[in-house]
């Protein structure tokens, strides 16, 4: 955990959040600012700081980000699609420097993305 981290202390429950899915090495909860019906963001335990920063031993814990993205997808019936996005650093407008993978969905999106 990094002390001064946002989503370090919504998994250590010092700040709360609507947590929807929680495992030994992930947790996802509900994003405080929806850019769509559904907008849940799934982080590993680990502080990483962005996707720049992850290295080799990362690949299973990436991989599970998207599979619960996936059961989460399928939790929330969003059988008509759905969108997962890392944002990376300043130009992708990264705003917490925790990783964390959103997922999108319950309304059309537009590509390419702004
Ligand atoms: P980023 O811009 O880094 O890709 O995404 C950060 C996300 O975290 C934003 O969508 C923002 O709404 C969300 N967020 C920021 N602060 C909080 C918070 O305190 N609680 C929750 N649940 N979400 C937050
Ligand atoms: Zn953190």
């Amino acid at each position: 955990m990094s002390a001064d981290c946002l989503f370090c202390k919504i998994a250590a429950k010092q700040i709360p959040a609507k947590m929807v899915y929680e495992d030994p090495d992930v947790f996802a909860f509900e994003d405080i600012g929806p850019q769509a019906p559904t907008h849940l963001l799934i982080c590993p335990r680990k502080h990483i700081a962005s996707l720049e920063d992850v290295t080799d031993g990362d690949e299973l814990m990436l991989g599970h980000l998207q599979m619960v993205a996936a059961k989460l997808a399928r939790e929330k019936n969003l059988q008509q699609g759905f969108r997962t996005v890392i944002n990376t650093g300043q130009n992708a407008g990264q705003s917490v420097l925790h990783l964390h993978l959103h997922l999108l969905g319950g309304r059309n999106m537009r590509w390419p993305p702004g």
